[in-house]
């Protein structure tokens, strides 16, 4: 049994019924029954993709994905310093980490024979989609801000999808979006309103927990847009926990643009809600949401590990990419926010440097214009 749930009232939803939300106007999440990983199982696996931890995912053994994936999954751990380490998500098919939900979510509108999705991105979420749906034969309308890096509205184009560029802020690309859901009835391959998304980021802190030999990492970085690597880590963490496979939760040291950031906001200010913000433009196209849906689950998640988040400036972003690539590492720009986070926390928080960090290396450095 596997369904829908309303994080607000607990109104149960089947997957057929092709909700995003719940009647209340409450946001969804996912319930089913789920297995432990056997790591010690899973690290002898040859299956080098998120699909070796199969017991703990929404599918069977055998079963649509198999005709879907692209080998998403398994990224390397680089060493940066004696106890930090960056996760390159740039190895996945579609060159960001948003590989990882879009498989999952194009692998259940297939079993439920789901002829065509419609997804608003900044483009990476959106690149994700198209690739999965042209390997699934689904038909992808992907709404992306007309300001877009151009490299990846091409990316999009080039597996066949159906390319809508919204002027304004991304909100406005939400909304047309929504209104072509409405109005078609079609299914709405959104990571950051369909929580089978997440199933497929949790496996980020799967694979990090594996390669470090069964232990966690004192603290994660992780970028926050829409929150939904952050959710799948904070997902994993609770199934961990509640497997009794670690006794203490990682910290979520999270970060925003400066120039966006509505989450730092409400988390300064102690609230428990989110307000949108009037973003004044940051080179983080990836991370610039203003009105992220799920607000008020990020912060419950990055105070549950006795978190924090802070923004990072433009100048400092531009700054970590350099750095990063002097390392031999390209990422996308957005990507660098992660790393100048990390050097940022470093200066709040001194006894990081003697604790295990792993950031993640979200996207290519291809991507950015
Ligand atoms: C999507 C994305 C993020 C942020 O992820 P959210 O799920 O929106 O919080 C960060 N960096 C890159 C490169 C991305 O593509
Ligand atoms: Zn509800």
């Amino acid at each position: 049994m596997m369904n829908y749930i309303c994080y607000d009232c607990s109104s149960r939803y089947s997957l057929e019924s092709n909700k995003w939300k719940c009647d209340c106007g409450g946001l969804l999440n996912l319930e089913y029954e789920k297995k432990p990983v056997d790591f010690t199982k899973t690290s002898l696996s040859r299956d080098h993709s998120l699909w070796k931890y199969i017991d703990a995912l929404p599918f069977e053994k055998e079963d649509v994905w198999q005709e879907i994936t692209l080998g998403e999954g398994d990224t390397p751990l680089i060493k940066i310093s004696e106890n930090v380490f960056a996760k390159a998500e740039y190895y996945m098919p579609t060159l960001s980490f948003k590989d990882r939900g879009a498989v999952l979510l194009i692998a259940i509108a297939k079993k439920l024979g789901v002829e065509r999705v419609i997804a608003d991105s900044s483009g990476n979420a959106g690149t994700a989609i198209a690739a999965y749906g042209a390997r699934a034969g689904i038909q992808c309308d992907i709404f992306v801000p007309d300001s877009t890096s151009s490299k990846k509205i091409k990316q999009i184009e080039a597996h066949g999808a159906i390319i809508h560029k919204v002027p304004g802020t991304r909100e406005d690309t939400a909304r047309a979006a929504i209104a072509m859901v409405e109005n078609t009835q079609s299914f709405y391959a959104s990571h950051i309103y369909n929580p089978i998304f997440w199933e497929g980021t949790k496996t980020y802190v799967y694979e990090v927990f594996e390669q470090m030999n069964g232990k966690m990492p004192d603290v994660f970085i992780i970028p926050v847009g829409n929150g939904t690597l952050l959710m799948g880590a904070y997902i994993a963490f609770q199934e961990l926990m509640e497997n009794g496979q670690i006794i203490k939760m990682p910290k979520i040291l999270a970060v925003q643009a400066e120039n966006c950031a509505p989450i730092v906001k409400s988390f300064t200010e102690g609230k428990y809600t989110v307000e949108p913000v009037e973003g004044s433009g940051t080179l983080a196209e990836g991370i610039a949401i203003a009105a992220p849906a799920r607000g008020t689950e990020i912060l419950e998640a990055i105070r549950a590990t006795g978190g924090d988040i802070i923004g990072v400036t433009e100048k400092s972003i531009v700054l970590a990419r350099k750095e990063l690539a002097l390392k031999g590492i390209y990422v996308e720009i957005t990507s660098a926010a992660n790393y100048a986070a990390y050097l940022q926390y470093v200066e709040k928080y001194p006894e990081l440097n003697n604790q295990q960090v792993v950031f993640p290396l979200c996207g290519a450095g291809l991507k950015s214009n």
